[in-house]
């Protein structure tokens, strides 16, 4: 193995003389177009590429570093943005296509090099695998993978040399590549303002696409610019003088539209070529380097418009409102001799490069150059910020406008087979799997992410490869709601819990009637309710259910109907008492203790008081009350998901309350506990409990599945100060992923 160091040195490397050449040109190149160039990290990328690359050709039969080279010299005539980029170009392939790796890459030319290398391959990756039906897609996703915009820089010079040197390669290929091309890398470019690169990777497309169209077009923009010119010539006269006398310096030439955009003309206004060409362009770019380069193109404005009559509907000014890739250009239509129409675009050089090379001009025309880090930090940021916030476009004409999300919102991930999907931020595993299919939601039991089994609730990010793992026992958890964010998972998973609540109802139900006739009792809807309320549940159905699958004896009820005509009511109890009464649903998580409750400022202790199970509030929480049908009050906690809906709709019937204070009073409170499944996970968690503060554990039950551990653990707290320690305490264990306090117990089953 060859030594890093002579690697970079390129000792012992022969380079030939045709390629010693391209290379001389590319290091002139960077010192005219960059800013400040490190003329040895230029070097020593190219030393680097040249070796990793030793052994390759092209299609073309030529040495692999002919497009490494070319890709970097693109790169600086016509992007020109800084030497990082163009090391970037030369090594672009390195690690995609040659043994050499990425920490190689990092070693010797550090993070932030080593970061676009990273970018481009993946993006590499992403496009092999796919094909472009989904192009807005992958679009985007080659965005949010270029933490760095000099990766897309980048590409896009790759691109460019790629399809000018299409024709090696075989038809099919050719096709794809160049329909990929027009699809996806000219809207981008455009995006960025790149409008030369935008129109020759459209003009080599059509070539390719429609040769025989592509032809008849080229041949007819040459004629048509013959008879341009003279007309042009003397359109100009006129204004030149003026403009001389004024003192201008300026460039003033005819503007010719490219092969593809008349070819569009062509097939959206199905007009044969020649009627394309009704209207001359010219454009008027001022050479003047001063601060005045504004008004300047008003004064000019003015003066042709002086010599040519304006037709007003036709004025556009993108100078006080530049497009949002930069843009700046006053555009006017002006009637010249002949009654002919000629379409006139006055701009200064600075907005002209813009215009040109996009977003990669500006830096052309940063002033201070001596802290290029800092510098270029700002400017990367200044570029999302144009990208994230575009400003609304009058101009109609172009292609097509992407409203490109960069950076947030939306996310990109793929299955093993390569299949792309988009999810919005902080998706999970359970949002991707109910995407790809409500049968695989249902069953999903873990997943693997980039190979490594991850916790259900892991928030995914772009560019993950995701697998899920099914199993036919499983059925959604009820818990699931808290962590995913899509409308389809969220839905489906509520609509399941409802389905199997409802079944278990049917199944109460039945349990019930058998008894109740058996001990001779008939009750109205309007009693069984009441009885409902007294053992604590929100209703009726939530307490068949509870019946149904076991959570509750039905006996627990029967003794409620007996003693009703003489105990009254149970509530008042002390709290050990509930836990005897209660014990058999204490696994439901409901709260238990005395109602520690100061309603509208005054201690009550008489008044029927619930802890509403949607969301078991403990002392310290923000909670308010609720008057229920049968004249108690239920608390909830202001965060519970039903409190918009009860203090918007109902709120006639909601009270003010807080939390008195009351010693020696627990409630039962639930966690829910993820984490990786490993030896002693389960002692070290009742440990940690059970000696923290003398929390007192009611259940613990542990699932383990694919490594994956979550453990339900059902505790006695006193409030909620006591409960956050507690959570903090377990957050500590080695392994544990998450601890999330749960609040819908009525849906455990
Ligand atoms: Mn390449």
């Amino acid at each position: 193995m060859i030594e890093a160091s002579a690697i970079l040195k390129g000792r012992g490397q022969v380079v030939e003389p045709a390629i010693q050449k391209k290379l001389d040109n590319l290091i002139r190149a960077c010192h005219d177009h960059l800013p400040n160039v490190d003329e040895e990290l230029v070097r020593r990328a190219f030393n680097v590429s040249h070796w990793a690359h030793r052994n390759d050709r092209r299609a073309t039969g030529e040495p692999y570093i002919i497009h490494p080279l070319a890709v970097a010299s693109i790169f600086v005539e016509q992007i020109g943005f800084d030497d990082i980029s163009v090391a970037a170009a030369l090594l672009h392939d390195v690690v995609e296509d040659t043994d050499l790796s990425l920490e190689f890459v990092r070693d010797a030319f550090g993070e932030s090099l080593a970061n676009i290398i990273d970018g481009l391959t993946k993006i590499g990756g992403a496009f092999s695998s796919h094909d472009i039906g989904q192009a807005e897609n992958v679009q985007k996703l080659m965005l949010s993978m270029a933490t760095d915009v000099r990766v897309i820089f980048v590409k896009f010079a790759d691109r460019l040399h790629n399809m000018q040197t299409l024709d090696s390669l075989p038809r099919a290929k050719q096709l794809k590549i160049a329909t990929e091309t027009l699809d996806l890398f000219a809207p981008l470019a455009h995006r960025f303002g790149f409008f030369a690169i935008k129109r020759e990777l459209e003009d080599l497309s059509l070539r390719i696409l429609d040769p025989e169209l592509h032809e008849e077009i080229v041949s007819g923009l040459r004629d048509f610019q013959r008879e341009r010119d003279s007309y042009v010539e003397q359109f100009f006269e006129p204004i030149k003088e003026r403009l001389n006398e004024d003192g201008f310096e300026f460039e003033m030439y005819g503007r010719t539209k490219n092969a593809y955009s008349i070819y569009r003309k062509m097939k959206r206004q199905n007009k044969p070529l020649d009627e394309i060409y009704d209207i001359f362009a010219v454009r008027i770019v001022l050479q003047n380097k001063d601060e005045r380069g504004k008004e300047d193109c008003w004064r000019v404005y003015s003066i042709i418009t002086d010599l040519y009559r304006p037709l007003p509907e036709r004025f556009r000014d993108f100078v006080s409102l530049p497009k949002s890739n930069g843009y700046q250009s006053l555009h006017t239509t002006v009637v010249g001799h002949d009654g002919k129409r000629v379409e006139v675009q006055i701009r200064t050089q600075e907005m002209h490069d813009i215009a040109e090379r996009g977003v990669a001009a500006h830096w052309k025309y940063k002033e201070d150059v001596s802290d290029t880090d800092s510098e270029m930090d700002k400017f990367l940021t200044w570029v999302r910020d144009l990208l994230d916030n575009p400003r609304p476009e009058r101009a109609t004409d172009f292609v097509q406008d992407f409203r490109l999300n960069l950076y947030d919102e939306e996310i990109y991930v793929f299955t093993p087979k390569g299949d792309l999907f988009s999810l919005p931020t902080a998706a999970t595993p359970i949002d991707f799997a109910y995407l790809v299919h409500t049968e695989v939601g249902y069953h999903c039991i873990g997943a693997k992410v980039n190979g490594k089994m991850v916790p259900l609730s892991y928030k995914l990010k772009s560019g993950d490869q995701i697998e899920i793992i099914t199993s036919k026992k499983q059925s959604p958890n009820p818990d699931w709601i808290k962590f995913v964010v899509t409308q389809k998972a969220r839905s489906r998973i509520r609509h399941f819990i409802k389905e199997k609540r409802r079944r278990s109802a049917k199944l109460g139900q039945d349990i019930w009637e058998k008894r109740a006739k058996k001990a001779g009792i008939v009750l109205t809807e309007h009693e069984l309710g009441r009885y409902a309320s007294i053992l604590r549940f929100p209703n009726v159905l939530q307490m068949f259910s509870e019946i149904g699958t076991g959570h509750l004896d039905v006996k627990e009820l029967l003794g409620a109907v007996k003693g009703s005509t003489t105990s009254g009511d149970a509530h008042t109890d002390e709290p050990d008492g509930l836990r005897t009464q209660f014990e058999t649903f204490l696994d439901t998580a409901h709260s238990s203790g005395t109602p520690a409750l100061m309603i509208d400022g005054e201690l009550h202790t008489d008044i029927l008081t619930q802890y509403a199970p949607c969301c078991n509030p403990i002392p310290g929480d923000d909670v308010f009350g609720y008057i229920n049908r049968t004249g108690g009050i239920k608390i909830h906690r202001v965060s519970c998901q039903n409190a918009p809906d009860l203090l918007l709709l109902h709120s006639d019937k909601v009270v003010k309350v807080d939390w008195s204070r009351q010693k020696d009073v627990r409630f039962v409170s639930g966690l829910r506990v993820m984490g990786e499944d490993r030896v002693g996970m389960v002692s070290e968690l009742t440990t940690v409990i059970s000696k923290n503060l003398k929390t007192n554990i009611r259940s613990i039950s542990i699932d383990t599945e694919d490594g994956i551990f979550v453990g339900t653990v059902v505790l006695y707290v006193s409030d909620l100060t006591h409960l956050k320690r507690l959570i903090d305490r377990i957050k500590r264990i080695e392994g544990i992923h998450g601890v999330y306090r749960f609040e819908q117990s009525q849906d455990e089953s």
